[in-house]
């Protein structure tokens, strides 16, 4: 179990065996061991004497143990798992929420002078530290059109360092032709950062596909259970030098607690994963027919704009998608969600409980525009049994009807 194994086996396999290497799990007395790596707790590492310390100190100290804010096994193991899932990857860093990981890499890659592409349909954060950190560093930003694959290429300039993708987008779930412009890059010497948040390395590999940064908000599906932040960025071969240079140059760490609750939560990924897509599927489908529904925004559905890419490039799905009513305004939007027994009303997602929020996707959007017959919403399915949960949203749409 120790190194993960061929990538032959299952999902399921395959994040039970992550990251639980026998030098971070062995007892004191040979021959035992736990089966969590544990919590090592430290700031500060003591060498036997000068000689140690000075043999220890090395400009990549990821898996050796030198300062606390390098790490200790309990982060590494984590960092390796991630590596493990993700096939042709270098090496995984931790950071203390998924914005800090996009900050990092995008800091990692991008310099003064430098052109950036964003996509349109970006998690708002990330529009956020483009328009304003990177924008103060000299660096400019270029949203573009997520429905663009190929045709990204008329945006590219010479000093164009970067291309950020997000697949599907944040709120309005539009899936990007990831392999077009993953080509269009290559031929460019252009690096790729993708935001994997929603898909994970279970139901898009990007390394494998040829990204050159996959960063995960893993306070969503690693974690799982709604009780901690935590992001990482993992590396393509030839690419984790820049990303570790900046991170540790930028002092970014995660706490033993926290990278414990990321390998807790990773133990059960695969398994709650297929629930969490199932569940959401049949509960799209059910909702496409309603009255007072208007579009069904999930990539397995055609309503979503790129649903044949996200066919053609996605092993499944995962439990977030949203909602647009047929007509409507914010008070009936309000009655159907404040009424819901069994999803709660908060940001975030990626935990075993099911969530509803009101989405405007009209205030995030500067290139392409978001026009639709009523409010939306966004819905994260959790792990409850999706007909009591088709049972909410049946009272919640008869009381939008009502109310509209
Ligand atoms: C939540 C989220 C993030 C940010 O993660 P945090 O851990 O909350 O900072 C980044 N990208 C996407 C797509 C997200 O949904």
């Amino acid at each position: 179990m120790s190194n993960g194994g061929p990538a032959a086996i299952g999902d399921g396999t395959r994040v039970v065996a992550a990251g639980r290497r026998k030098e971070w799990t062995q007892g004191p007395n040979q021959g035992t061991g736990t089966v969590n790596p544990p919590v090592w707790r430290a700031s500060t590492i003591l060498y036997d004497d000068v000689a140690a310390l000075r043999a220890n100190n090395a400009p990549d100290t990821h898996h050796r143990l030198f300062y606390g804010r390098r790490g200790t096994p309990t982060q590494w193991s984590l960092a390796d798992a991630l590596t493990q899932l993700e096939p042709g990857a270098e090496a995984t860093l931790l950071y203390p929420s998924g914005v800090a990981a996009i900050a990092s890499a995008l800091l990692a890659v991008l310099s003064p002078g430098d052109h950036l592409l964003v996509p349109d349909s970006a998690y708002d954060p990330t529009r956020s530290l483009a328009n304003g950190l990177l924008k103060r560093m000299g660096i400019e930003t270029e949203f573009y059109d997520p429905l663009m694959g190929a045709g990204i290429a008329a945006l590219c300039r010479d000093n164009t360092a970067a291309i950020f993708l997000e697949s599907p987008g944040s709120l309005t779930f539009e899936v990007q032709d990831i392999p077009a412009i993953v080509a269009v890059a290559r031929a460019r010497g252009i690096v790729t950062l993708l935001d994997n948040t929603w898909a994970t390395p279970l139901l898009f590999p990007a390394i494998a596909r040829g990204i050159d940064y996959t960063i995960l908000a893993a306070t969503k599906y690693v974690v799982g259970h709604s009780d901690a932040m935590l992001g990482s960025v993992t590396a393509a071969k030839g690419r984790y030098d820049a990303l570790r240079t900046a991170t540790y140059q930028l002092g970014q760490c995660v706490s033993p607690d926290d990278a414990y609750l990321g390998s807790r939560g990773l133990r059960t990924m695969a398994l709650r994963l297929k629930q969490h897509g199932e569940s959401a599927l049949t509960i799209a489908r059910w909702l496409k027919g309603q009255p007072g529904v208007a579009r069904v925004l999930h990539p397995a559905l055609p309503d979503c704009p790129g649903h044949e890419l996200f066919h053609r490039d996605f092993k499944g799905a995962a439990g977030l998608f949203s909602v647009v009513l047929e007509g409507g305004g914010e008070q009936a939007r309000a009655a159907l969600i404040d009424g819901l027994e069994h999803f709660g009303i908060g940001y975030s997602w990626g935990g075993y409980e099911s969530l509803a929020i009101p989405i405007d996707p009209q205030h995030v959007r500067s290139v392409t525009r978001w026009e639709a017959p009523g409010p939306a919403i966004r819905l994260q399915i959790g792990l409850e049994d999706s007909a009591d949960l088709i049972a909410d949203l049946d009272r919640g749409l008869a009381r939008f009807r009502a109310t509209a």
